[in-house]
This record gives structure tokens, C-alpha cells and sequence, in this order.
């Protein structure tokens, strides 16, 4: 129970530093430096101030100086954050701590690329670039196999499923441009599924196409029908690739099972 608490604690205070990935990354702005400040008047956060969730909830909402009301993005992103350390907890134990740490970074990234892809339109490199060689590196060594807890993933699983994500998604990119005439895919896409592939193999990819094409087809069919968008209108795939790899990675097990018997 205190492990979980534990994790639960270091998701939100994580949490706070994604906050500042997603606001800066895609802005081209440093992520380290200069320490957080309010968006509107640009007055330094205080430490007292700066609680993942507890602060927001004190403040009501408001920057304290100007008065400016903060993104409900802040608290949402902790919460997330540390709800999903403890999900990955429940879901792989403690048998391996850094196991644990890797998936919890991945799980992070994730919510990053879902939160900037969402607002831009962009998947950032600086998360897939370094992400891809990390991913085949942890996945041929200490990872297990997401999908048979008990076996490591190991060298030949980890690139394969880097082809099947990288590879897989070129392709379509290359198709979707010569039968739409347009860019279907961003490289952003196809960057980010390699990485997911080195990390959970082909089945993780096949998985995580699979759940994020079923999201994202269901969430645009309600639009058409709530909010009368158009078919074909620019939607980025990216952040139902993000809650796809989630779900593999997390309920990836019970999908395949329920799916095959
Ligand atoms: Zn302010």
C-alpha cells in the first residue's frame, strides 16, 4: 500500500515537470531553465505555490498575482500522470525497479506526445529521436515481454517490432499520399511508432494501431454526428497512437486473450 502511495506522489510531482515539457517543448523554449512562471504575467511560480494539484486546488484556479486563470490542463496532467505510475505498478510489480521506472518514462512520454500533438499538430523529436535507440536498447536488455510477463522482450523482438512501427507506418504514409493525395501521416507518427515498437514488440504495434485507430474512429464519427465536422477534416492521429500504446501496454495481455479464445 505505501509503494503505492508512493508512486502515486511521484506521478503528480513528475506530473508538474511534464506540465512544463508540454507548454515549452513545442514552443522551441528550454525545459530546464528558467524555473516556471505564470503564462499571463510572467511572475516565477513560488515553491509554495508550485504543488502538483494541491496548488491549483489553494489557488482555486488562479495565478496568484494577476489573477489569470490557469489551465485545468495543470492538475489533469499530474492526476494522469499519477494515476497511470500506479496502473503500471499494479500491472508489472515491483520485481524489477527499473523495469518500473522505464514504463513509467514511457508512460510520461506518452501523455506529453498525446497533450502537444493534440494542441499542434506536432509529435516532438525530442522525445522520439532519443526515444528510439533508448527503446531497443532497454527492450533488448532488461524489458519484459509486455505481453508474457515472464520472458524478456530481447534483441530480435525489440527490433522487429521497431520495423513493424517505423516501417509500418512509412508505408502507409507512403500510400495514404499516393491514394489521398495528401499527407494522411506525419513523420511525427511514424518516428513515435518506432519507438513504441522497440519498447513492446510487433504485437505492441499491431496493438496499438489496432485500440488507437478504434479510438480514433469512434471519436470521429461523434464528432460528425454531435458537432457537424466534416468528413476528412485534419485530425492528429498521434494522440490515439498515445492512448493506444497505453492500453497495450497496460490491458495489452487481456486484449490479446480476449481476442483469441
Ligand atoms: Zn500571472
Amino acid at each position: 500500500m505505501m509503494l503505492y502511495i508512493a508512486c502515486f506522489i511521484f506521478g503528480l510531482i513528475t506530473g508538474s515537470f511534464l506540465n512544463v515539457c508540454i507548454y515549452r517543448m513545442p514552443r522551441d523554449l528550454s525545459i530546464v531553465s528558467p524555473s516556471s512562471r505564470c503564462v499571463s504575467c510572467g511572475t516565477p511560480v513560488r515553491f509554495y505555490d508550485n504543488i502538483p494539484a494541491l496548488s491549483y486546488i489553494l489557488l482555486m484556479g488562479k495565478c496568484r498575482q494577476c489573477k489569470a486563470k490557469l489551465s485545468v490542463r495543470y492538475p489533469l496532467v499530474e492526476f494522469l500522470n499519477a494515476v497511470l505510475y500506479v496502473l503500471v505498478l499494479n500491472r508489472f510489480g515491483y520485481d524489477s525497479p527499473w523495469v518500473l521506472l522505464v514504463y513509467f518514462a514511457f508512460t510520461s512520454s506518452l501523455i506529453v506526445i498525446f497533450f502537444i500533438d493534440l494542441e499542434h499538430q506536432i509529435i516532438p523529436d525530442s522525445i522520439t529521436l532519443p526515444g528510439i535507440p533508448l527503446a531497443i536498447i532497454l527492450g533488448s536488455t532488461i524489458l519484459p515481454d509486455p505481453f508474457l510477463r515472464v520472458e524478456s522482450l530481447g534483441f530480435k523482438a525489440s527490433i522487429t517490432g521497431f520495423l513493424a512501427g517505423g516501417g509500418g507506418f512509412y508505408l502507409i504514409a507512403i500510400l495514404g499520399r499516393a491514394i489521398l493525395k495528401k499527407d494522411a501521416m506525419g513523420g511525427g507518427d511514424i518516428k513515435m511508432m518506432a519507438m513504441v515498437g522497440g519498447l513492446l514488440g510487433w504485437k505492441g504495434v499491431i496493438l496499438t494501431t489496432f485500440m488507437g485507430s478504434l479510438l480514433g474512429s469512434i471519436t470521429g464519427v461523434s464528432l460528425i454526428l454531435l458537432k457537424g465536422r466534416e468528413w476528412g477534416s485534419k485530425i492528429p492521429f498521434g494522440p490515439y497512437l498515445a492512448l493506444g500504446a497505453l492500453a497495450a501496454l497496460l490491458w495489452g495481455e487481456d486484449i490479446l486473450r480476449w481476442y483469441i479464445y
